[in-house]
């Protein structure tokens, strides 16, 4: 069986996988999205007794179908090794009846390890099939941790170069610190007088320009993407959900076809929709909790079915979560409009010129196995200090915003189904915020020290990528302003 690829905007012809991976976006400012989702072809029976790396073969060989099994183990194979502390990759921790799915063991403690430890490869794979000579320049923009997990997968793979682009003051300061001290020399790293949407803009925009695409071409370079936009992330994103349902059924903590809830914290929407598409794929998932912070425009479009990015954009204390354009959205949009491209295309013409758009009721219909909600900041700091007084278990401010919504869902609803949390950072990725939460008194501590002091009070030890960066020298320091974007990809490019 093969799966194709078309966007969301036009009615344009298809795309193998590869070539969807190798473009990212469509050339008509759309994403690429499967024809048809694959049915899951091997039983929970069966997934329950594979590892990590099997399960996701049997996940992601009917998305990418036009990779060879070789090809496609050789990729797992290089992603989903030693780079992670833990042979597991992604354990599942249960902590006060709820299931925590851990995807920060990789090596730059978030989620997106998980995906960018694996694109670098499905990215070099798909030129080599497509016969591509051009050397490929990743173009990201991130809200702290897609931009340093890109530059670890991509850092001196050869015919790569990689450019990221992160707000300036809109991320914490360990996730600065990981960014300006990576290593590479195919790596490149702005911070921008902006925040995360304008980064996001900005890159889109020189994706647009085909002026510059020309340019690039002349000099043998094409532009490619590393954000959740790429299919080449959300396909290894929908693998740990089918491993975490495979992982309960194999301890016994459900039966055959017992349906799970998910609750996912959200921003961009890729982490969701993977786990929308896993049940798409026939996984027993009931309902999807999207989890907001602050910036809450999912949950009020859950609740009116406006999507309004008309706001006051908040900096806050889940910042890989400050987002107010979720790209990813688009491709539920589509799909709810029920593939039709016209209809999407419409609504994603209004985001642009009026910043906001409104769903028919019937498509508001199709929203049925969502359920939105969002965490405020004392909330979620809440969150952290009760489940690390009970239970001693210290979790991010992310997966906290997950688990503060899912007391709201199970209060609301009486809804008691397993329930997987995706737990999407490690609290080391964002230390200040955490230690704060659990006593306000350490607040006067520096990084490190708060760092040594997590490690105590939660009896785990500090992992490797926060050591790596304990004493590390500054590599990167380069600003521009938002209208700036295209004249420093040019100059690093030397075009
Ligand atoms: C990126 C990120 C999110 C949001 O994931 P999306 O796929 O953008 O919705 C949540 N938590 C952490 C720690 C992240 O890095």
């Amino acid at each position: 069986m093969s799966t194709l690829y078309k966007s969301t905007r036009s009615d344009s012809k298809t795309f193998t996988a590869s070539e969807a991976i190798l473009k990212g976006l469509a050339d008509d400012g759309g994403l690429f999205v499967p024809t048809s989702i694959p049915a899951l072809d091997v039983s929970i029976e069966e997934l329950s007794k594979m590892d990590y790396k099997e399960v996701a073969y049997n996940v992601m060989k009917n998305f990418l179908s036009d990779f060879t099994e070789e090809e496609l183990k050789d990729c797992i194979n290089k992603a989903y090794d030693s780079k992670f502390d833990t042979e597991e990759i992604a354990p599942l921790v249960e902590v006060e009846g709820a299931y925590y799915l851990e995807l920060f063991h990789g090596s730059t403690i978030a989620f997106k390890d998980m995906a960018l430890s694996i694109l670098p490869h499905l990215l070099t794979t798909s030129a080599k099939k497509n016969n591509i000579n051009n050397e490929i320049v990743i173009l990201t923009a991130t809200s702290g941790d897609t931009g340093k997990a890109a530059m670890a997968g991509f850092a001196d793979v050869p015919g790569t170069r990689i450019i990221v682009f992160y707000p300036a003051g809109g991320v914490s300061s360990i996730q600065e610190k990981q960014m300006v001290t990576q290593k590479g020399d195919n790596t490149y790293v702005v911070s921008i007088n902006g925040n995360f949407d304008e980064a996001q803009s900005g890159v889109k925009a020189i994706f647009g320009d085909k002026e510059l695409a020309k340019e690039m071409a002349d000099k043998g370079f094409q532009f490619s993407s590393a954000n959740s936009i790429n299919i080449g992330r959300l396909v290894p994103q929908i693998a740990y959900y089918v491993y975490a349902y495979a992982k309960l059924f194999a301890e016994g903590k459900v039966a055959k076809d017992e349906k799970i809830n998910v609750v996912v914290p959200t921003g961009n929407f890729g982490n969701i929709l993977a786990a929308f598409y896993a049940k798409n794929m026939g996984l027993p998932i009931d309902k999807l909790i999207c989890a907001s912070n602050d910036n809450k425009v999912l949950y009020d479009f859950f609740e009116t079915g406006v999507y309004d990015k008309n706001r006051e954009f908040m900096l806050t204390i889940s910042p890989s979560m400050d987002i107010l354009i979720s790209s990813n959205l688009e491709r539920l949009i589509y799909r709810i409009a029920g593939n039709s491209y016209e209809k999407n295309a419409a609504l994603m013409e209004d985001l642009k010129t009026k910043g906001k758009y409104e769903i028919t009721p019937e498509m508001k219909a199709e929203l049925k196995d969502f359920y939105g909600n969002y965490a405020s900041e004392a909330e979620l700091s809440k969150t952290i200090k009760d489940t690390y007084e009970s239970c001693g278990y210290i979790m991010d401010t992310h997966t906290a915003v997950a688990a503060t919504v899912y007391d709201k869902y199970k209060k609301a609803t009486g809804d008691n189904k397993t329930t997987v949390i995706a737990s999407t950072a490690s609290p080391f990725k964002f230390t200040r915020s955490v230690m704060n939460a659990i006593d306000p008194k350490y607040d006067e501590k520096g990084d490190f020290e708060l760092v040594d002091e997590l490690s105590r009070i939660g009896n785990v030890a500090v992992p490797n990528a926060i050591e790596e960066i304990r004493n590390a020298d500054v590599r990167h320091n380069n600003n521009c302003d938002v209208d700036g974007m295209k004249d420093i990809v040019k100059k690093f490019l030397g075009i």
